[in-house]
Parts: structure tokens; C-alpha cells; sequence
């Protein structure tokens, strides 16, 4: 790019300083430089350096080019990765530049109107919707389904992912009315994505059940709340299940071959972004269940969210959330599911057994 040189963090003003490391980017004062320091360039400074160029041949000139390509997609990878995490944990100011770089390195791989930049686009309206920059949010979001329009051969797994962030967004604003139209949208197209079933239906009905609590109507909200623990329950139980037959799996080539190196690895089903959502809906689900005083709800949240510390593998707080989830199923008049939960304290407690 011609002319001078602008600040990698806000693009605008004159940018004197350079990252001593790398020595490619600038920035226009040390608070910029800090702050995508601590966002994003620390991460990946190392892979901007372009490694030493080696053009003798059409071949060498193919491979750097594959070379830099894989550079770049991992840029993308580490720098997503960075911007949900730091919006999980609430700080959307530090994930705005993660974010920010997710996308020009996705742009720059994919190009400007590709699929592949819809979620970057959603991540950066959270970011720039927890910052209070609402009109930024909403720009973010027409980039977003400007892509969709122009895509006809767009996964409706993406495209449900878009309407559940213009109904996030729709509920910053204020506007609840359009945030269920995006919701139930979402809804319909993650159940013709997944399946009924599936817990990635499961977050549209979750918003949904809170805009029908906090308007009062608490018979809907509990019926899709309780839709939503069903949902995470069987699938929770499900994995688990899964879990233990992959470590069967392993103690048997283990048995029949001891002297084998481990080189199949258990590869865990749950990825970090569905514990997660796992985690923050249980609680929620826990803290309204609780208040309403529904034992039976409030046994199901407590079994899946013991499943759910088991498989993160703290086994503490499994044994205690599973503990409450026993005490309360012992008092209802069904007890069906007081064996499975039995089941579960008894796999935990044998695992303590061996850890100890
Ligand atoms: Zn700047
Ligand atoms: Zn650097």
C-alpha cells in the first residue's frame, strides 16, 4: 500500500512507532500499541515475520505461496480464538482488535465476499455491542447480511448464526418484537442445519425464553426453557456416554498392546465453544429454575451440569453439583432419573479413587 503508514489499531492517524519485534507494524502512540499488544499482536507477531524468500524455481515460488496462505489461515484461527475468549469472559474493548485483525487476515485469504467472513463480522458486533457502540454493531451486521444476500449457496448453519446475532443485537436496542422475529428465525434454520434435536437449536429458544420472561409471560418462557434443558441434558449424557466408551477403547488397546506408543490420542467430542455455551445456560438455567422452586427442573440442570464439570474434569465440583442433583431427584414423586444421576456419582467417585 502506497503513502504513509497508518496505525495498525485505528487505521487513521500517522504511526511513528514500530513493533520492535516483527518490525511491520506501526502504530500512531504506545496506548494503540498496547492495546492490540495485549489483544492480538503478542499472539501473532512471530507469524507476520515472512520467512526468508526463496524464488529459484516455479516450485519454491508454489510452496511459498502455500506457505503464506497457511500462515495467514492460522492468523485468522488464533486471532477468532482470541476475540471469543476474551468475549466470554466480558472484555469486548480487548477483543475489538482481535477481532478486527480476524478480519482483514480472512478477507485477505478468502476475499471480501466470502462466506467465511460472516462470523468475524458477528464477532466484532458483540465486541463493538458490549463496547456501547451500538451504530458500529449495527454496520458490522449489514456487512454480515450483505454477504448472506449475495451468497444463494450460504449454509443455513451460517445464516442461522446471523439472525441470532441481529436478535442479540435487536435485544441491546431495546427492540424485542424484531429480536423474536430473528430468533425463531434462527430457530428454523439451525433445526433444518442440525436437527431438531440438536443443541444448536438450543440457543435461539434460550434468548427467546428470556424475552418472554422478562415480559411476564412466565408459561412460554418455562416451556422453552425447559425445551432448552432437554436439549443440553441428552446431549450432555450423550457425550459422556461417549466419553466412557472411547476410554474403553483405549484401556483395551492399551491391554492388548502395552508396549504401543499412545499415538491415537482421545480426541474430547465437546469443543471449547459448546462448554462454554453449556456453561453459561445451566447457570442461567439454575439461577431461574432455583428462584422458581421446580425441583424436578432444577435436579435436570443440576444432572447436566454435573455431566458437564465431570467431563471438564473437575471432579470437585461434579461431586457436589451431582450430590444436589441426587438429593432433590430422592424427593420427587418419578425417580427415573435417580439411577442415571447414581450412576454418575459412582463413575465420579471412582475417578477420585484413582486420582488420589
Ligand atoms: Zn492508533
Ligand atoms: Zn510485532
Amino acid at each position: 500500500m502506497a503513502g504513509r503508514p497508518r496505525c495498525e489499531l485505528c487505521g487513521s492517524r500517522p504511526a511513528p512507532r514500530l513493533c520492535p519485534r516483527c518490525r511491520l507494524v506501526r502504530y500512531c502512540d504506545a496506548s494503540h500499541q498496547g492495546a492490540d499488544w495485549n489483544s492480538i499482536h503478542e499472539k501473532i507477531c512471530p507469524l507476520l515475520i515472512p520467512p526468508q524468500p526463496c524464488f529459484h524455481s516455479e516450485r519454491a515460488r508454489t510452496h511459498g505461496k502455500e506457505q503464506l496462505l497457511r500462515r495467514q489461515k492460522s492468523i485468522v484461527e488464533v486471532a477468532v480464538s482470541a476475540a471469543q475468549r476474551f468475549l466470554w469472559e466480558g472484555k469486548a474493548l480487548e477483543a475489538l482488535p482481535a477481532a478486527l485483525q480476524a478480519l482483514r487476515f480472512s478477507a485477505r485469504v478468502f476475499g471480501w465476499s466470502s462466506v467465511q467472513l460472516v462470523p468475524v463480522y458477528l464477532l466484532l458486533a458483540e465486541a463493538s455491542t458490549g463496547t456501547g457502540n451500538l451504530r458500529q454493531a449495527s454496520k458490522y451486521l449489514s456487512e454480515a447480511e450483505w454477504i448472506v444476500l449475495q451468497s444463494p449457496e450460504c449454509p443455513a448453519a451460517v445464516q442461522s448464526r446471523l439472525h441470532r446475532g441481529l436478535g442479540l443485537f435487536c435485544i441491546a436496542q431495546g427492540n424485542l418484537d424484531q429480536a423474536l422475529y430473528h430468533l425463531s428465525t434462527d430457530v428454523y434454520l439451525a433445526t433444518s442445519a442440525f436437527g431438531v434435536d440438536s443443541i444448536e437449536v438450543s440457543g435461539g429458544y434460550f434468548h427467546m425464553a428470556n424475552i418472554f420472561f422478562r415480559r411476564n409471560k412466565v408459561d412460554v418462557a418455562n416451556s422453552l426453557y425447559t425445551e432448552v434443558t432437554r436439549l443440553w441434558h441428552s446431549w450432555l449424557l450423550s457425550s459422556l456416554q461417549e466419553h466412557q466408551g472411547r476410554l474403553r477403547r483405549l484401556r483395551a488397546h492399551a491391554e492388548a498392546a502395552p508396549w504401543a506408543d499412545d499415538e491415537e490420542v482421545a480426541e474430547d467430542g465437546m469443543t471449547e465453544a459448546q462448554g462454554e455455551e453449556a456453561r453459561r445456560v445451566l447457570q442461567a438455567l439454575l439461577g431461574v429454575r432455583e428462584k422458581q422452586q421446580l425441583p424436578e427442573e432444577t435436579a435436570r440442570v443440576l444432572h447436566a451440569l454435573a455431566v458437564l464439570h465431570y467431563l471438564d474434569l473437575d471432579l470437585e465440583k461434579a461431586r457436589e453439583v451431582g450430590m444436589k442433583a441426587f438429593d432433590l431427584a430422592k424427593e420427587l414423586p418419578q425417580q427415573e432419573s435417580l439411577e442415571t444421576i447414581g450412576h454418575l456419582l459412582e463413575l465420579i467417585n471412582a475417578n477420585f479413587s484413582h486420582t488420589k
